[in-house]
């Protein structure tokens, strides 16, 4: 069994990677219902997250940066600077977002027809 601290930040590296590869797939132009998929997505996301106290922390960092989901510029400018948030009240040093680009692409080699290539 991993210890508590172990499990916490797999759990939590593992929900970064995700959360960082959902937000570089989004939309560039995304239509009203993507919108609010997104931010109710970003929001049951906090909710439900298994780690109770970093729900409760993260809920606090989600009042103070709204998601952003009107583009997937946008999203993905607000999911590094939320983890940012979250790397500076651990301690953690602080992660340069103009790499966010490059560190998740994800290889899923889909064409243009699913809206979601990169432009
Ligand atoms: P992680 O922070 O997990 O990051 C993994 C990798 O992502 C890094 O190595 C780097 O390559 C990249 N990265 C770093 N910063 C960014 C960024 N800004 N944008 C894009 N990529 C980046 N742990 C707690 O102990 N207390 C908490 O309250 C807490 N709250 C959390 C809330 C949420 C929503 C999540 C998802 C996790 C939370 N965690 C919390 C876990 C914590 O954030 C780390 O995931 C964990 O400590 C492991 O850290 P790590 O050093 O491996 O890097």
């Amino acid at each position: 069994k991993l210890g508590n601290e172990t499990a916490k930040a797999l759990l939590g590296r593992a929900s970064w990677h995700h959360l960082h590869t959902l937000l570089s797939r989004f939309p560039a132009n995304p239509t009203p219902s993507e919108s609010s998929a997104l931010r109710a997505y970003l929001h049951l996301f906090q909710r439900l997250y298994p780690c109770g106290e970093c729900a409760a922390h993260f809920g606090k960092i989600m009042e103070k940066f709204p998601p952003q989901v009107g583009s997937r510029n946008a999203a993905v400018g607000w999911g590094c600077v939320v983890h940012n948030e979250v790397n500076r009240s651990l301690g953690k040093s602080i992660y340069d977002c103009a790499h966010v680009d490059e560190d998740y692409d994800c290889g899923c080699a889909d064409g243009e027809a699913d809206g979601k290539s990169k432009e």
